[in-house]
């Protein structure tokens, strides 16, 4: 049966591993977590994709975090079309990059702005400038919390919690890694203690404002404030990373903060994902001094071709007009439905689970207990996700091929898609339970 559904996809795929490494541009779309073959998607409308058989499925992928609004909004696909017979890119000023850029600052604790086109460079840009404008090189991460493929962040942790990182990527130079320290999420005593060591070196300590990308772990109540405290105390920039949490945890359009503005905010902040409605759009921003220290005002350099790119930032900006606090509860109110349904499944057969949630972003470990930080992520079964993802799949349902993912609702999860991956939930858990423990 599955065979059947996927002839196209496979043969793509076979064309795809002769001219890609991989087959995938990504290398999570490969399925290597799950296995198999990932499906080609020619269609996607509101909360359903389109295999290249024609097979449909609801989508719980949600392009890894940006199409919260489901896809191919009527409004989103109207200003895009119209802005790009107005001409896709200038290398000059636009008006949709002007707007998009005080739409997040009224949005966000940040006061000014810098767009560029991927998550991946808005932290980059985040961690030079930090080290520009403090003059100090140590960068502070957490195990778990990624921040895109920036050679300086992709650092595996040291041998104790204050010790330098060694490279966490084949192709990055110790000389890369060796000015980061990488830390247990959560574990404050772990940053007192690297901060009593090098808190005179440390440019800035990142973190993902509610870490997204080793399943969701939230960050135990008052973590985000103590970070920002101990940064400032020792002289050291805060960054949150909200290019997945950011236009999508919460109505107000950031997480990082406890509650309520309390005195205190991130000094820098990156965003991406939401941001760019589905187009290559991402950003940095924060203090109006330390932004001063960016090009052309300050010396720290920073540029880009496509940056603020007409096209993008009109489906980005049309995105975040369209996120009212309606979406948020619908989020909330479809999340609610889809937790429960699959944590009653996974109960009812027998596999350990927790669900764990940030505002409206959640996912669904698949071992029992609490997850603080990525040791915990790590203890999962995946060869019981794996059965899971391929039942879930098979019954029309597209999971990330990953445990270590949020699901991603959109405001077009009607009561027709949430009722598909609720109904499909039972025979996936039972899939699991057969699965379970077999390596
Ligand atoms: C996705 C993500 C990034 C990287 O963004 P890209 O656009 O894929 O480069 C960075 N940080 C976080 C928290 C992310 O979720």
């Amino acid at each position: 049966m599955v065979e059947a559904r996927t002839t196209s996809s496979r043969a793509l795929f076979e064309r795809a591993l002769a001219v890609t490494p991989g087959g995938v541009n990504s290398p999570v779309r490969a399925f290597n977590g799950v296995g198999g073959t990932p499906r080609f998607i020619a269609s996607a409308q509101g909360a359903w994709l389109t295999d290249a058989d024609g097979t449909r499925y609801v989508d719980l992928i949600g392009s890894w975090g940006p199409m919260l609004l489901g896809h191919a909004h009527p409004e989103v696909v109207a200003a895009v079309t119209a802005a790009a017979a107005r001409g896709t890119s200038y290398g000059t000023p636009t008006v949709p990059e002007l707007e998009l850029a005080e739409e997040i600052v009224a949005r966000t604790p940040i006061e000014r702005v810098r767009l560029v086109s991927s998550g991946t460079e808005a932290t980059m840009s985040a961690i030079r400038l930090a080290r520009g404008f403090t003059g100090r090189d140590v960068v502070v991460k957490f195990a778990g919390c990624y921040h895109g493929h920036v050679d300086a962040l992709l650092a595996a942790a040291g041998s104790g919690v204050a010790t330098f990182a060694r490279s966490g990527s084949s192709g990055v130079p110790e000389s890369a890694t060796g000015e980061t320290i990488v830390l247990p999420y959560n574990d404050r005593a772990a940053v007192e203690a690297a901060f009593a060591e090098h808190g005179d070196r440390i440019a800035c300590l990142v973190t993902e404002a509610a870490a997204g990308n080793m399943g969701v772990v939230p960050p135990e109540p008052g973590f985000n404030r103590f970070l920002s405290e101990t940064c400032a105390a020792h002289g050291a920039l805060f960054v949150t990373d909200e290019v997945m949490t950011g236009f999508r945890a919460s109505a107000q359009g950031y997480w990082g903060i406890d509650g309520a503005v309390e005195g205190w905010r991130p000094d820098l902040m990156t965003f991406g994902k939401v941001m760019g409605g589905g187009f290559p759009a991402a950003a940095f921003g924060g203090r109006a001094d330390v932004m001063g220290s960016l090009s052309p005002d300050g010396p720290v350099y920073q540029a880009g071709t496509l940056s603020g790119n007409p096209v993008a930032t009109t489906a980005g900006l049309t995105t975040l007009r369209l996120a009212t606090p309606a979406v948020y509860e619908h989020l909330t109110k479809a999340g609610e439905v889809v937790k429960r349904a699959a944590s009653e499944a996974l109960t009812e057969a027998g596999v350990p689970h927790q669900v764990q949630s940030a505002g409206t972003m959640f996912s669904v470990f698949f071992r029992s207990g609490r997850v603080t930080d990525f040791e915990g992520a790590s203890g999962q079964d995946l060869t019981a996700y794996a059965a899971f993802f391929h039942a879930m799949l098979d019954a029309g349902v597209h999971l990330p091929p990953s445990a270590y993912e949020a699901w991603f609702l959109s405001a077009a999860h009607d009561d027709e898609a949430v009722g598909r991956i609720v109904e499909a939930l039972p025979a996936a858990a039972r899939a699991a339970a057969a699965a379970q423990g077999a390596a």
